[in-house]
């Protein structure tokens, strides 16, 4: 058996198709309003509907299908299939049976992973870290997410909460994050950390051209229109890229020389500012990792865009099955 169904649950949107877990290839991608705000039973119900409207829409049997797994943004206990905390849904799912209920509903064998896990196992598998023996993955988007995979076994330790890469203190007297810890990568270089490094710029009255790109609405600076200023030479927008890279080059280098990766995957959607934010990080990690030979450490862009967690949670449900 090589079809499985991957399934995003995002804060926006619920995603599905049919992976071929030896490819990577997929197929009858759809994508639905996850709709979050209508509560968890509502968003079950419509995400085990999606799941068969994948499967009918393929003209596959369900018996051609292997299992389904579920990518979940935050925390799960694996081992009883429930969601524990998800900050980015309202009402944060707490103890919700994700997993049997959908494999009730659709009659498949379900399993959970959290989605940069599944990034991590996706781009492993078949992307930016394929064919070496161990990665650290940075997911780099609304928070930051992480992943290791270890002499070649996704590392699920502590429950499957360990890999947390974007909650390791860079400062010690740092903000506190909506994890509770201070001075966590996600604070400073997230999508959002970004985004108000843009707004104070302006709003400082420095001299970048990122206000007058979005017409002085504030609200509509996003990491995309700092790029795009940065691409166009505007010094303070590259000066962000460079601070958020320096910051991740901090997290990465300490991964570094406690796991000793082959490859450090940058993969999220504020990834696709490209060497804009990998030569910073690259700079970085040269400078601060003395301890450990870096030869054979390459800091590179994940290869599978959007889709590595919905491939990677296929990759994780036929592996349980
Ligand atoms: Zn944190």
């Amino acid at each position: 058996m090589n079809q499985y169904i991957g399934v995003d649950l995002g804060g926006t949107n619920l995603r599905a198709a049919i992976v071929n877990t030896d490819t990577g290839q997929f197929d009858h991608l759809t994508s639905i309003p996850t709709l979050a705000r209508e509560g968890h039973d509502s968003v079950m119900a419509r995400m085990a509907t999606l799941i068969e409207t994948v499967i009918a829409d393929s003209g596959r049997k369900k018996s051609e299908v292997g299992g389904v797994g579920i990518g979940v943004p935050g925390a799960l206990d694996m081992e009883n299939g429930l969601t524990l905390f998800l900050p980015n849904l309202p009402g944060t799912w707490p103890n919700v049976p994700l997993r049997d209920t959908i494999a009730e509903r659709v009659q498949l064998p379900t399993f959970l992973i959290n989605d940069a896990r599944a990034m991590t196992l996706g781009e492993y598998t078949f992307g930016a870290g394929h064919g070496v023996d161990s990665i650290a993955c940075f997911g780099i988007g609304t928070g930051i997410g992480g992943g290791l995979v270890i002499n070649r076994r996704l590392l699920l330790n502590l429950g499957g909460t360990a890999a947390e890469l974007g909650h390791t203190s860079i400062d010690m007297n740092g903000p506190v994050c909506g994890c509770g810890n201070r001075g966590c990568l996600e604070v400073y270089a997230s999508g959002p950390a970004i985004t108000s490094m843009g707004i104070k710029a302006v709003v400082q009255g420095l001299t970048t051209r990122i206000g007058e790109m979005v017409n002085y609405d504030l609200n509509r600076i996003t990491p995309k229109v700092i790029y795009e200023a940065a691409r166009a030479g505007d010094a303070i927008a590259k000066d962000i890229y460079e601070r958020a890279g320096t910051y991740i080059g901090v997290a990465a280098a300490n991964i570094i020389t406690a796991v000793g990766p082959n490859k450090v995957v940058i993969g999220g959607g504020v990834s696709q500012a490209g060497d804009l934010l990998l030569d910073p990080i690259r700079r970085t990690v040269a400078e601060r990792v003395n301890v450990t030979s870096m030869e054979s450490v390459q800091i590179v862009h994940a290869e599978l865009g959007p889709n590595a967690g919905l491939i990677g949670t296929a990759v994780w449900a036929k592996t349980c099955v």
